[in-house]
C-alpha cells in the first residue's frame, strides 16, 4: 500500500461515522453492545420522547456524555488534527456527535448530527456545554427545557452544516471515508458527490461496504490501525 503526500492535494476531506471511534471504545448504537438494544430510542432520542419527560432524556444523554468522556482520541484521530495544522484546507464531515475529532485537536468540523456537547433553547440558541452532566437542563435567559443538540429520529440535517459539508465534499480532491456503512441517507450519497466531483476517493473499513466498487481504492483495515501507515 502506497503512502500518501497530502501536498499533492488542495483540499483533504475526511468523512467519519461510528467506525471512526470504535477504536477509541465508544459505544456502538446497533451491533453487540450497541445502545439501542439496552434503550428504545422511541423513549430516549427523539422530539417525542423530549416533550414527554425531558429530564429522562437528558438525563439519558449525561449516560452517553459520561461513556464518551470515559473513552480517548485514538492515533488515526491525531493523523488527521496534525494534517490541518500542517495543509493548509483539511476537512471533517462527521456522523458521529461524540466531538472525538475536536477533542484531538480538529477545528474544521462539520458534524452532520449534532453533538452531545452542545444544548438548544427553541427560543435562545445553541450553548456549549461539555462535562459529564449539564450544567443546567433550562435556559438561564427563559426557563425552556434544554434539548440536546443532536438530530434524533424523525429529525430532519441542519440545513446550513448539510450546505458548508456539500461544498466542502464538492471542493475536495482527495476524499476519505472512515468507518461508515454507507447505508444512511443523505450522508451515504456524499462519496458518489466527491467521485462525481473528480475526487480521488478512499474507503477505510475493516468490511466491505454497499459502495466500495465505487472507491478507487478500498482499504479493509481500521482506522487506529491504516491512518499511521498511509500518511
Ligand atoms: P455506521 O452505520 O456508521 O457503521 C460503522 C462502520 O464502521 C461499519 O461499516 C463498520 O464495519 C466500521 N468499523 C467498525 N470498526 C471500525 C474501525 N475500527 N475502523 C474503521 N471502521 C470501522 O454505524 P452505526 O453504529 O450503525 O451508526 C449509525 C449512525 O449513528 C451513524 O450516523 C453513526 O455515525 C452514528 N453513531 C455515532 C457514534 C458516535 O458519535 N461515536 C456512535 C455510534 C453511532
Amino acid at each position: 500500500m502506497q503512502k500518501i503526500n497530502p501536498d499533492e492535494y488542495k483540499h483533504i476531506l475526511f468523512f467519519t461515522g461510528a467506525g471512526m471511534s470504535a477504536e477509541s471504545g465508544v459505544p456502538t448504537y446497533r451491533g453487540r453492545g450497541g445502545v439501542w438494544n439496552e434503550y428504545r430510542w422511541e423513549d430516549y432520542a427523539c422530539q417525542t420522547a423530549f416533550e414527554r419527560d425531558p429530564e429522562r432524556v437528558l438525563k439519558f444523554h449525561e449516560l452517553r456524555r459520561q461513556a464518551v468522556l470515559e473513552c480517548e482520541p485514538h492515533a488515526g484521530h491525531y493523523i488527521i488534527s496534525d494534517m490541518e495544522k500542517r495543509h493548509p484546507n483539511v476537512t471533517v464531515v462527521t456522523q458521529n456527535i461524540d466531538g472525538m475529532h475536536q477533542r484531538a485537536g480538529s477545528q474544521n468540523v462539520e458534524e452532520l448530527h449534532g453533538s452531545l456537547w452542545r444544548l438548544r433553547c427553541p427560543w435562545h440558541g445553541v450553548v456549549e456545554d461539555v462535562g459529564k452532566t449539564y450544567r443546567c437542563y433550562t435556559c438561564e435567559d427563559c426557563g425552556s427545557w434544554l434539548r440536546p443538540d443532536i438530530v434524533w429520529f424523525g429529525d430532519a440535517l441542519d440545513q446550513y452544516v448539510m450546505k458548508d459539508a456539500v461544498t466542502a465534499i464538492r471542493d475536495c480532491d482527495l476524499f476519505i471515508s472512515i468507518g461508515t456503512s454507507a447505508v444512511v441517507y443523505p450522508a451515504a450519497g456524499f462519496p458518489r458527490i466527491a467521485k462525481d466531483a473528480g475526487a480521488v476517493c478512499i474507503e477505510i473499513n475493516p468490511v466491505p461496504t454497499e459502495l466500495s466498487p465505487m472507491y478507487d481504492e478500498s482499504i479493509q483495515s481500521t482506522a487506529g490501525t491504516i491512518l499511521p501507515v498511509l500518511f
